[in-house]
C-alpha cells in the first residue's frame, strides 16, 4: 500500500482512529511521530516535495519517506531516537 492511502480506507472502519503519519504512515497520531520522527506540519503528498522550513527544517516529505525508506527515519539524525511501531499502529 503507497505511503499515505491509509486515510479513508482504514479510518472509516476503526473506532477512536489516529491520524496517519504522512510520512512513515503508522498511526501514531502525534504531532512528531516517535517512529519516523517526522513532525506533522500539514503537508501532504500533494505538495510532498516542497521544502516548508518548518520543524522538519530543510527537508520535505518527500525527502522524509526516502529517508525512512533507507534509515528507518524521516532524516538519519533521528535514526537513534525513533522506536519501532506498534502492532496496533499498522497502517
Ligand atoms: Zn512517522
Amino acid at each position: 500500500m503507497p505511503i499515505g492511502e491509509c486515510h479513508g480506507r482504514l479510518a472509516s472502519v476503526i473506532e477512536q482512529s489516529l491520524d496517519c503519519c504522512p510520512c512513515c504512515a503508522y498511526r501514531t497520531g502525534c504531532t512528531t511521530c516517535p517512529v519516523c520522527f517526522w513532525t506533522d506540519d500539514g503537508q501532504r503528498d500533494a505538495d510532498a516535495g516542497a521544502v516548508a522550513g518548518g520543524p522538519n527544517g530543510d527537508i520535505s516529505l518527500s525527502d522524509a519517506q526516502l529517508n525512512f525508506a533507507i534509515y528507518g527515519a524521516s532524516h538519519p539524525r533521528y535514526v537513534d531516537v525513533v522506536r519501532p511501531p506498534r502492532s496496533d499502529e499498522l497502517p
